[in-house]
């Protein structure tokens, strides 16, 4: 199935109750049981199903699945916003003393949450230009984690995935890209060989404005080492897992960032038309970039413009998922 087929008829469109075509809302905040062991059994992780919103909501389920499909990925985890799935995703790797590696072009409020991790003693190195040789000069042994935006927000820099996870996994480090200007239409970060995606669907996932939120999709592939993520240590038995469970049953949970159901729905629904809605966003947006360039004393930054010193990247990384 090719992308937009996916979006209609995907697995994540399958299964829901009563043959259903979108999942319900489920606008409540606990589940019943038949007995006080089975709702335990739920609450510890020892059985399947659904407790209490904070800790899992089968409307955040098919929302997960869906972007999770989208992405490749081994599953995701949905969040209140994007900031949310940031904090989360870092806390669920770093712990004080750890050193963050960070792309220069980023998010302000990922800067300003890398500032106040500061005091919590995780400390962010930035790469002017993050590649393959930089992150090798950055790396050291505190170093847990290469933190990256695929097409960054607003200064649309670019990074060489491929080349940036090569040196990251050299040094058994994962790299966590922010793919939320990019969107699984453009890019599949996963398939160029990151460990971790995130997205504020506030954006253009959600497509309508109508909610925040946040997602993280793990890629399922990084070999966790155990010495050096000592924050997922106790998880160790997951094995390649481990980075979903900690966050998941640990993290996402004790943070309590979880999405709302109702917007849940709303950014699985806003998702359909995901495909066509880049298309044209993207074609819009060339056609202003090279008429605004036609005109003395403007100076415009896009990446579609011959000249773009990351315009290189449209076709090898930026022309759709599916050719990636
Ligand atoms: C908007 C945005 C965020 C933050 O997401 P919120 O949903 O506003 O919390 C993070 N990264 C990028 C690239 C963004 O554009």
């Amino acid at each position: 199935m090719l992308f937009n087929t996916k979006l209609l008829h995907g697995k994540s469109t399958q299964g829901f109750e009563s043959g259903q075509t979108l999942p319900s809302i489920s606008q409540v905040s606990a589940f019943r049981y038949e007995s006080m062991d089975d709702l335990e059994k739920v609450f510890d992780h020892k059985k399947m199903g659904y407790a209490y919103t904070r800790i899992g909501n089968p409307t955040l389920g098919a929302f997960e699945q869906r972007i999770s499909e989208l992405e490749g990925g081994v599953g995701a985890i949905s969040c209140s916003s994007g900031m949310a799935a940031i904090s989360s995703a870092i806390l669920a790797v770093c712990e004080s003393g750890d050193e963050i590696i960070a792309g220069s072009g980023l998010y302000g409020g990922t800067i300003a949450l890398l500032h106040d991790l500061e005091k919590l003693g995780i400390h962010t190195v930035y790469a002017d230009e993050l590649t393959g040789d930089t992150v090798r000069n950055l790396i050291n042994e505190r170093t847990r984690m290469v933190f990256a935006e695929l097409i960054s927000n607003p200064s649309l820099k670019v990074i060489p995935v491929a080349e940036v996870a090569e040196a990251a996994h050299e040094a058994s480090v994962p790299l966590f890209v922010d793919s939320t200007t990019a969107t699984p239409y453009i890019a599949g970060p996963l398939k160029l060989g990151a460990d971790v995606v995130i997205h504020s669907t506030s954006k253009y996932l959600n497509g309508g404005g109508n909610s925040i939120g946040g997602i993280i999709v793990d890629g399922g592939k990084f070999k966790w080492d155990f010495i050096k993520h000592t924050a997922l240590a106790e998880y160790r038995k997951y094995g390649p897992m481990a980075f979903s469970v900690r966050l998941r049953t640990d993290i996402w949970e004790n943070l309590g960032g979880c999405m709302a159901p109702a917007n849940a729905f709303l950014s699985y629904i806003g998702t359909d038309t995901l495909g066509i809605r880049m298309e044209r966003i993207c074609e819009n947006a060339d056609r202003l970039a090279k008429a605004l360039d036609e005109i003395p004393g403007i100076e415009v930054n896009y990446l579609t413009l011959p000249q773009h010193p990351y315009h290189r990247f449209v076709d090898s990384q930026l022309s759709g998922s599916e050719a990636s």
